[in-house]
């Protein structure tokens, strides 16, 4: 699913154009990022945006996909000087296309943490990971140890703390 998405570039369909890995930007929202699919659907006179994310698990039970797409169609609006009002996540475990709406509270939800992201990479310190289900379908998962790295457990305390001690201790090749 993702290897198509990767290499294909262009299909064409009657009413429907689809562009592959299409680069995404948004100086309001001051992201930058790549859709999997954004498919142009034949309108009276014009062509409509409306892109499409492939995950490859299933629905998750918070928002963070949604936010996802609707941070591309943001910057897709941005980038084109259009209205989208919807677009799709398609989910590999149910091979199920589910329409998602635009709403007001989706694009809030959308503004804010992209607001929080920034807030965070301006702050230089990164949010200490707590494992939790949605880990399972992570995609940093093998990066991030959640369990290893979560401050919640004894032994993770102080693997934690001997990590980050770790920064200020000398350099032992610099001490000969
Ligand atoms: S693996 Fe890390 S980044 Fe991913 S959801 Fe869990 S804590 Fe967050």
């Amino acid at each position: 699913m993702h290897d198509k998405v990767d290499t294909a570039k262009l299909e064409k369909r009657r009413d429907i154009r689809i562009e592959y890995g299409v680069p995404l930007r948004s100086l309001r929202l001051g992201l930058i990022g790549k859709a999997d699919v954004v498919e142009f659907h034949r309108e009276v006179n014009s062509w409509h945006p409306f892109p499409v994310e492939y995950k490859r698990g299933k629905p998750k039970g918070d928002n963070c996909d949604k936010v996802q797409l609707c941070a591309q169609a943001m910057c897709l609006e941005e980038m084109l000087n259009c209205t989208i009002t919807k677009g799709a996540l398609f989910y590999g475990t149910t091979r199920r296309r589910e329409d998602i709406v635009f709403d007001v509270a989706l694009r809030t939800e959308t503004e804010e943490t992209a607001k929080k992201v920034h807030e965070i990479i301006t702050s230089g310190i990164t949010p200490k990971p707590e494992y939790s289900k949605k880990c399972k379908s992570c995609s940093l998962l093998e990066l991030c140890m959640p369990k290893v790295c979560s401050t919640k457990g004894k032994a993770s305390k102080y693997l934690y703390g001997f990590i980050n001690q770790s920064d200020s201790l000398p350099d032992p090749a610099l001490e000969k």
